[in-house]
């Protein structure tokens, strides 16, 4: 089955030649031409991608992204972005988008960076066999250990539960019940405020 891309654009030229370009690449491509109907559309349906830009009618990239992400949608997400102000990338990962690609941009760049994607979206479905980083942290979900520089930062099964699911909902604000519910399960015996000594203890690590 084709793997399904949403591309949130207004531009018709670049719509186009996208969708031709993705079509032929062996994807099942859906279009939005403003922030209001991509975020409609990628919350109603499901994608195993998604090309935002950042400039677009009626609500802008970066408020569709991070909606998305408060609405736990965790479809990755390529920002197109005009230009190549930094805040402009540093905000979009930031609100939980994934890549960008600043216009004008290469095509081969873009479906690259595509590719990219699907791969680390489509191991497992989840990041089972992937290593995720973030600064010194490294985190290796095949062998379920993390690192902080070279140490291995010592986690119990429950806390590394908590850190994946975190890592898998970044840019989603995630409430205390949600977060009991997955890792511990409906236990009555754990107290509401578990969740919080737990974050605790893994800031001090
Ligand atoms: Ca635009």
């Amino acid at each position: 089955m084709s793997q399904r891309i949403l591309l949130v654009e207004d531009e018709l030229g670049l719509v186009m030649t996208l969708s031709d370009r993705l079509t032929s690449e062996g994807y099942a491509v859906v279009t939005a031409q403003d922030g209001d109907t991509g975020l409609a559309r990628a919350t109603n349906e499901t994608f195993d991608l998604i090309i935002l830009d950042v400039m677009l009618p009626h609500r802008g990239g970066f408020d569709v992204c991070r909606d998305l992400r408060q609405r736990g949608v965790g479809t990755p997400i390529i920002m197109l972005t005009a230009r190549g102000q930094i805040t402009d990338k540093v905000v979009g990962l930031k609100i939980g988008a994934d890549d960008y690609v600043t216009k004008p941009f290469e095509m081969m760049e873009l479906l690259a960076r595509v590719e990219a994607q699907l791969r680390r979206a489509t191991i497992g479905g989840t990041l089972s066999n992937e290593v995720y980083q973030f600064g010194d942290v490294r985190v290796d979900f095949r062998r379920a250990e993390a690192y902080r520089g070279e140490d291995v930062v010592d986690l119990s099964a429950k806390e590394f539960k908590l850190l994946r699911y975190l890592i898998e909902h970044r840019g989603a604000a995630l409430s205390r019940d949600e977060l009991l519910n997955v890792v511990w399960g409906y236990d009555a015996a754990v107290s509401t405020r578990t969740v919080d000594s737990m974050s605790r203890g893994c800031d001090r690590t």
